[in-house]
């Protein structure tokens, strides 16, 4: 399959980029690793009359510590975040969730931004973003603004991004030393889209949790947090009572999507064992 016709402009710099997208009107796109947006070209799900690629433009693929969090440029691939020693330092969390994502072909592409600009509610960056408290740092040719992860992921597919924006890098907090965290997932083969997918971190302190965060994806048309279970846990000691509890709560809460390849139902239910068990891991690490 071939995608429609569309000119190409090869992006100097980010002002370029963003007045080229605005010349565009609705109807530019950003390339960045191409691995969700050449195919969806391809299906002619998308026809972008432009596209904007901003792979050669400096300065974009760093990995930055600034002061307590960490900023992840729109260049920084999969790869990168799979491998870079400041992210599995202080982001263990995430470095471990990148083991799931794709196979190296589509890891050495694809990039961290343009994951959370697709906005794929099976795709584990928008989940670790909002885990994250991620910031989502914007340029367009009207200046500069920032997002909250929180406010940017608007349902499947979709963002609070502007047609001539560019996401030029996002910022997640780090853990404090001696966090404990949890990840786990279920697809039906290795590197597949998930079905359903739980991240956690929390801190232990007198025997009890702390700052606990609970994320999730492949319940909803996009990633969720769940700040009622997290207050849940919040100061409690992780017996096997308050976590049926939590569970039950968060089952309640999530309402997912039935498809082709799983039941609404299903997936309520997966979502649950889950949860129990990166709770669990998370709890146990945050001891070591
Ligand atoms: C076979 C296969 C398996 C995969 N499996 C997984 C998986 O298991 N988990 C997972 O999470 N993902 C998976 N992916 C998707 C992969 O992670 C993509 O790399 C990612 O979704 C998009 O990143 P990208 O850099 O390739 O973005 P692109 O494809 O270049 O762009 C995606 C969208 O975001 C926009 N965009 C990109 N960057 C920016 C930016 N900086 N500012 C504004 N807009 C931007 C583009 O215009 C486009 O609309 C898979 C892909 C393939 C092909």
């Amino acid at each position: 399959m071939k995608p429609a016709a569309f000119d190409y402009v090869c992006a100097e710099s980010v002002e370029h980029a963003v007045q080229t997208l605005a010349e565009a009107g609705d109807d530019g796109k950003i390339l960045a690793g191409g691995q969700s947006l050449m195919p969806m070209m391809n299906f002619r799900l998308v026809k972008p009359s432009v596209l904007v690629d901003i792979n050669r433009v400096t300065g974009l693929d760093r990995v930055e510590l600034r002061g307590g969090r960490l900023a992840l440029g729109a260049l920084v691939r999969h790869h990168m975040t799979a491998t870079d020693a400041l992210i599995a330092r202080h982001v263990p969390v995430l470095h471990h969730a990148m083991k799931h994502v794709a196979h190296l072909t589509v890891r050495n592409r694809g990039t961290f931004c343009g994951s959370v600009c697709h906005a794929d509610p099976a795709a584990e960056m928008p989940m670790m973003s909002l885990l994250l408290n991620a910031s989502v740092y914007i340029a367009s040719p009207r200046g500069a603004r920032t997002v909250p992860a929180q406010d940017f992921f608007v349902g499947s597919l979709i963002t609070a991004l502007e047609p001539d924006e560019l996401v030029t890098e996002i910022e997640i907090d780090t853990l404090p030393d001696g966090s404990g965290w949890g990840f786990e997932e279920f697809a039906r083969r290795h590197g597949d889209y998930a079905l359903a997918a739980v991240a956690v971190t929390m801190e232990r302190r007198d025997g009890a949790a702390s700052n606990v965060r609970l994320a999730l994806m492949g319940v909803g048309d996009t990633a969720v947090r769940m700040p009622q279970v997290e207050e849940m846990l919040e100061g409690g000691g992780f017996d096997d009572a308050l976590l049926d509890k939590a569970v039950e709560t968060l089952r309640q809460q999530i309402n997912p999507n039935s498809d082709l390849n799983a039941s609404s139902d299903y997936r309520r239910h997966l979502a649950g064992v889950l949860t129990r068990r990166a709770l669990r891991d998370a709890w146990v690490r945050a001891a070591a």
